[in-house]
């Protein structure tokens, strides 16, 4: 039916169609890319032939950064989450709500189809959503056992290689693959990737005033020779050996409450399982790691609260497929399904639906990696974009290009006005509701709208009743200690 080789080209070659604003400059900035595929099978005039299967990108996103705390809006102006994953479903959900529009106002929507129940619509027979994403996800996916990864981005290092652990092999003839010390924008020798921060560079940065509010991504995959205590020290060939049964680590903390992570040598760094919380330079941010988002929508779906008002039931999605990156299936699993595995006693419609998980042997042009393989010397150092593209299969403005969480080039004088703010914020993805509420007749408001005074974003997402108790039995049974948005940044209206 499709491939997941097919599925990452089709989202590559997307994003390459798309305009140059917000996009990584070549060999200096990396970035991620995360989309949604819908996969429409249709029965084939011939019955004796195959079904057809039509794939199209509905939304895609790039992105790499999350806001602290102190950033977050009570007007629901700010994108607090901008990983790409985050920004690919975001996008997704205005373009689910431009289908229910069409379909309410009688006109035809390749996606929904009405059902009994008055006001309530189902996806078409045939249609279904794939995600891709470039990497995999920040968080619990992303604790993976050097050995498990597949492709390896660090080699195992073997104690034969660390005999001259501070200088080179005199007459190296190994391809430069022996370590030696490294300063500060080297890399490791071993295995070309980024060599970790010392606690002083940490600091500098986390203190540095533009950015301080402003989280990147964690590096996806860190050098199993330096860990987070290595400040240069001569190691001996028995630490090495360790090593070499590393994990390649997440930036992403632990959520308050949860077990700590242990921070010992090799697999015992990590605690596993865990809710995270996106990594920080400066102030924490509230926004759960990828891995615990990507979860919540196997039990919950995609669509969200809102939206849920109008559909028979949620929509899952019925694959995740990742690009070549370091990777581990068993990880992949555990972040992503065995967590939620036992939840029971979801609402009619809601259940754990588990993705298919695959990867593709094919590479974003923009991934760290390759963005590393093509740097310059002269291009200054590798860093993440800041900015993040948002596109969706929406007739009016389907490009939202941000940066900080606003649109992208707003000046400071302009910011929390309507104009600053993104299309797929929370106050933006409200307007679009409310305006589908606006076209919807009277006979046909779905029966959780009707009779009520609601007033604020909160008030309609409390409404969707079905909804809520399912998010209620997961966050019981499975994620008792996931964070909430502070009510008072949710009474807009
Ligand atoms: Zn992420």
């Amino acid at each position: 039916m499709w491939s997941a080789d097919e599925i990452a080209r089709l989202c590559y070659e997307r994003f390459s169609e798309l305009p140059k604003r917000g996009k990584p400059e070549t060999g200096r900035e990396w970035t991620l890319l995360a989309a949604v595929v819908k996969v429409s099978e249709a029965p084939s005039p011939d019955q004796a032939e195959q079904r057809r299967v039509e794939k199209e990108v509905v939304s895609l996103g790039t992105g790499t950064k999350c806001i602290g705390r102190s950033a977050m809006s009570s007007r629901g102006n700010v994108l607090n989450d901008s990983h790409a994953e985050v920004i690919a479903r975001r996008g997704f959900i205005r373009y689910l709500t431009e289908q229910l529009r069409r379909v309410v106002v009688g006109e035809d929507s390749s996606v929904f189809c009405p059902r009994d129940e008055r006001g309530k619509w189902r996806l078409r027979s045939g249609v279904s959503f794939l995600f891709f994403t470039s990497h995999t996800p920040c968080g619990d996916a992303s604790i993976i056992s050097m050995i498990d990864s597949q492709p390896q981005p660090c080699l195992p290092i073997r104690k034969e290689e660390h005999t001259n652990w501070t200088d080179e092999v005199p007459g190296d003839t190994d391809g430069g693959r022996t370590l030696k010390r490294q300063k500060k924008g080297e890399e490791c020798r071993a295995c070309k990737c980024p060599r970790l921060q010392t606690e002083e560079e940490e600091e500098e940065e986390a203190h540095r005033p533009s950015e301080a509010s402003f989280e990147e991504h964690s590096t996806p995959a860190r050098c199993s020779a330096a860990g987070p205590d290595d400040q240069g020290e001569d190691r001996g060939p028995e630490d090495l050996e360790e090593h070499a049964w590393d994990v390649h680590r997440t930036g992403a903390k632990c959520v308050p409450g949860a077990p700590r992570d242990p921070q010992l040598a090799g697999q015992d760094y990590h605690s596993l399982g865990v809710l995270r919380v996106k990594p920080g330079r400066g102030e924490p941010t509230l926004s759960l790691s990828c891995s615990d988002k990507l979860a919540r929508w196997a039990v919950l779906g995609c669509q969200g609260a809102l939206l849920s008002h109008y559909l028979h039931g949620p929509i899952y999605l019925s694959a995740v497929v990742t690009g070549k990156c370091s990777y581990s299936l068993p990880a992949m699993q555990r972040a992503l399904i065995s967590r939620c595995a036992g939840v029971t006693g979801l609402p009619a419609g809601f259940c754990v639906r588990v993705p298919q998980l695959l990867q593709s042997s094919l590479e974003f042009e923009h991934s760290h990696a390759q963005t590393e393989r093509r740097h310059q010397h002269s291009q200054g150092r590798v860093s993440p974009c800041g900015a993040a593209i948002s596109w969706c299969a929406v007739p009016d403005r389907p490009l939202d290009v941000t940066a900080n969480g606003y649109k992208q080039g707003v000046t400071r004088k302009a910011l929390g006005t309507e104009k600053s703010r993104s299309l797929i914020c929370k106050a933006e993805l409200f307007r679009c509701f409310l305006d589908l509420l606006a076209v919807t007749k009277n006979s046909q408001l779905p029966q959780s709208l009707r009779g009520k005074e609601l007033k604020t974003y909160w008030d309609y997402k409390q409404a969707s009743q079905t909804y809520q108790l399912a998010w209620m039995q997961l966050r019981m049974q499975a994620f008792s200690l996931w964070l909430r948005s502070p009510r008072d940044l949710l009474l807009f209206h």
